[in-house]
């Protein structure tokens, strides 16, 4: 893939004060309670999702929300089409529950800022530009992360929609239905791989590499895969006065060994890189004078390497398996979702560490620790990746934090980077 030299730098305004806006628009759209609550799939996404339509379509784009409930807007071309092949940008609009402002939403607002820039700004496009809201990008209410991402590109079908289910027992082809999408044609959003040159997600890092060494913009390289486990461990509740130690089948001792278990063996040497986590734990009845006759937690296995990935998964569950008959308990695992790690496109990478290296900006090749959309789409359109940095390295949390002046940053590098897709052949 070779690129032009003619092509122009975009000095096209960004401007911090229309990120601001946009961001502090969408923070108020939430549950209450800390942070930003807005779930995949819930009437506040949608809400989210029709700002992000409206606004485009004010700014003359065309608009369009697909059965999977990605919105999708274009900009028409405004010299003689190159080739056809269409460039992208874009994120999400979901949040975990009490989570911050700026994932997903920090790529979002950036594709915002570049579409008005580059209306309003003038400037010659040989390529359809298209601006994507992905929907439920969040595995935290299904267990399932990037779900209008893996519809896209032909991951998911209709049939498995009803057998993820949230913490309520809603599934996703309810809420989908509830929120005025359909389910059962979730094929038609499918993207065509021969339609795309090349797509690019801004997004807030997670981690704190480019804060602690004072870098603009992380490139990302590899993006981490994820497997995701659902363990039930089942025992017998009863009396806590009258049944003695060792006659007891208590599911929560199982599953706090467990607990340690995963920790154990992420933190062996073998394992260095994979980052394994019990994030979400219930215990039934949740009595302070009943034995836990019953436990349920989540394991969320992330890895860049996608053998070690699934083997670690594999260790697990051996081991938990061995904790649970050692107790006395049974045991019930389910595969709640598993995403490869995914090696992203060089020649995209240069065109966003030359667009940097052109505006000035100090940047870093890194992988990414989390999952993404792009993680997806990249099975469709080439992608690349732009990190702008995180405070304290944290996210997913209320305190998750990025200047305006950092998306900013972030986003003259993505514009930058579109305008070389844009200009290449
Ligand atoms: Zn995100």
């Amino acid at each position: 893939m070779t690129s032009n030299h003619d092509v122009v730098i975009p000095t096209l305004d960004i401007r911090g004060d229309r990120i601001a806006d946009d961001i502090a628009g969408f923070a108020a759209l939430s549950e209450s309670g800390p942070g930003v609550t807005r779930l995949a799939y819930s009437p506040l996404e949608r809400e989210a999702h029709r700002i992000f339509s409206d606004r485009m379509q004010k700014l003359g784009l065309s608009v369009h929300t697909d059965a999977a409930g990605n919105t999708i807007a274009e900009l028409a071309p405004t010299e003689p089409e190159t080739d056809g092949r269409i460039i992208g940008t874009g994120s999400h609009l979901d949040s975990v529950p009490h989570g911050g402002r700026f994932d997903g939403i920090a790529g979002v607002v950036a594709a915002m800022e570049v579409a008005r820039a580059v209306v309003r700004g003038g400037g010659a496009r040989r390529r359809r530009w298209r601006f994507v809201v992905f929907a439920a990008e969040e595995g935290a209410r299904f267990g399932q992360a990037c779900n209008g991402s893996r519809m896209v590109a032909g991951l998911t079908r209709s049939a498995e929609l009803d057998s993820l289910v949230d913490a309520a027992g809603v599934s996703m082809a309810v809420a989908m239905r509830e929120v005025g999408l359909d389910p059962a044609a979730i094929a038609s959003s499918r993207w065509n791989s021969d339609e795309w040159l090349g797509f690019i997600e801004l997004h807030i890092e997670q981690g704190a590499v480019l804060e602690s060494r004072e870098i603009e913009v992380g490139v990302v390289d590899v993006i981490s895969g994820s497997t995701r486990l659902l363990v039930t461990v089942r025992g017998q509740a009863s009396h806590t006065g009258g049944t003695p130690m060792h006659l007891r089948r208590d599911a929560l001792v199982t599953a706090s060994e467990c607990v340690l278990a995963s920790d154990r063996i992420a933190n062996n040497p073998e394992h260095h890189g994979t980052r394994v986590t019990v994030g979400r734990i219930e215990v039934r009845p949740g009595s302070i004078t009943t034995i836990p006759g019953w436990a349920e937690f989540s394991v969320d296995i992330r890895d860049v390497d996608s053998d070690r990935q699934r083997r670690t998964a594999e260790e697990l569950v051996a081991e938990f398996e061995r904790i649970a008959s050692r107790r006395n308990t049974d045991l019930d695992v389910e595969l709640m979702g598993d995403t490869s790690p995914v090696v992203l496109p060089v020649w995209v990478a240069d065109h966003i560490v030359a667009a940097a290296a052109e505006l000035g900006m100090r940047y870093r090749i890194l992988p990414s620790g989390a999952s993404h959309d792009s993680q997806q789409v990249n099975r469709i359109a080439p992608t690349g990746m732009i990190f702008v940095p995180s405070r304290d390295g944290l996210s997913h949390v209320p305190e998750e934090f990025t200047s305006v002046e950092q998306i900013a940053a972030g986003t003259r590098v993505l514009l930058a980077a579109l305008m070389r897709l844009d200009a290449s052949v």
